[in-house]
């Protein structure tokens, strides 16, 4: 059963900061619903104040401009970020996680401002952002700050949001040249989440053959999504090879920190990080090979 709250809708960033000032000694922001429900419904937050900002229309956009790269609202459905033909150009590895998160349904009403906020180490957007070097802009009545995605999760379901403030968009900078970046999770059921995800960056050098960066977060696989900055550090300035990339799979599931839950061991949740690893690791290699001329 969920508790009685009051129920306040917000129609402007501007209203929603208000609102929640006015409320802050008892509040909880709901944009989609799609996972605030669930805890409603189970008990486990009881808001008196419920504060609405789905009709926040001006944190409803995607926009992409050459020098800044991408930018998405927090009230942006996953769909909208699917549907997109200019996300499907500059930044096709979003459609391909969005097509495999959950259910149409649910990213029909889903947000990206709310799939971050909700802070599960599982979500998919959290660590291909990460992989993409992605910010965040967060404002509450006093102040707007701006962190990159490596800062902002914390913990199980725990992000760097203070009371107060709300998620206003998601900063993309261009991918840079010879650069590819893939996501791929592990699961049981189609579109749930993932038991294991990993997202992949790999930019070349001009040569095409040795790793100049790699970005390589694993999602799933601690109480946060987390860099793999061994695994990174491991690849970069070398070529390719089987060795290469089994080295990178071990290194990587010797960083990993899973949990062992109904999904999986902590042992397999290890041995997938490492099968994960290698192929999109090897897969994000040869995308970006094909881009040097
Ligand atoms: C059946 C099902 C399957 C799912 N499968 C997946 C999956 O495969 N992969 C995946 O990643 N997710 C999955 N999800 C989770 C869900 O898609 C996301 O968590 C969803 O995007 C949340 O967005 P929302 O707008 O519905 O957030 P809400 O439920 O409204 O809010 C979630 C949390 O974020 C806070 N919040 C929302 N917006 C803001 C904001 N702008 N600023 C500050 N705080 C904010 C809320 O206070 C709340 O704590 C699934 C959910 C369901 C129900």
């Amino acid at each position: 059963m969920i508790r009685d709250f009051i129920y306040l809708k917000a129609n402007t960033v501007e209203e929603a900061l208000d609102l929640i000032d006015q409320h802050k000694e008892d509040y909880k922001v709901i944009c989609g619903g799609q996972s605030l429900l669930i805890l409603m419904r189970q008990g486990l937050v009881a808001p008196e104040h419920l504060i609405d900002i789905k009709s926040v229309e001006e944190l409803n956009y995607i926009q992409f401009d050459e020098k800044e790269g991408l930018r998405i609202g927090a009230t942006t459905t996953h769909r909208t970020v699917e549907l997109s033909p200019l996300v499907l150009e500059k930044f096709p590895v979003l459609v391909h996680m969005e097509e495999n998160l959950a259910s149409i349904q649910t990213r029909n009403w889903g947000t990206i401002g709310g799939n971050l906020c909700h802070g599960d180490p599982a979500g998919d957007p959290g660590p291909v952002f990460m992989a993409l070097n992605g910010a965040v802009k967060i404002a509450s009545k006093q102040k707007t700050r701006t962190l990159t995605l490596d800062e902002f999760f914390i913990d199980y379901f725990e992000t760097v949001l203070e009371e107060g403030e709300i998620l206003l968009e998601v900063r993309l900078p261009p991918i840079p040249p010879r650069t590819a970046v893939v996501y791929e999770k592990f699961n049981i059921i189609k579109n749930d989440q993932g038991i294991i995800s990993v997202a992949a960056s790999i930019t070349l050098n001009n040569d095409g053959l040795s790793c100049n960066d790699a970005r390589i977060v694993i999602g799933a696989a601690a109480p946060a999504p987390i860099r793999a900055k061994e695994t990174e550090k491991l690849l970069i300035g070398e070529k390719i090879s089987k060795g290469l990339l089994e080295k990178a799979g071990e290194k990587a599931s010797e960083e990993a920190d899973p949990v062992a839950d109904i999904h999986a061991s902590e042992e397999y949740r290890r041995h997938l990080v490492g099968v994960l690893i290698k192929k999109m690791v090897e897969k994000a290699w040869e995308q970006a090979k094909a881009q040097v001329k």
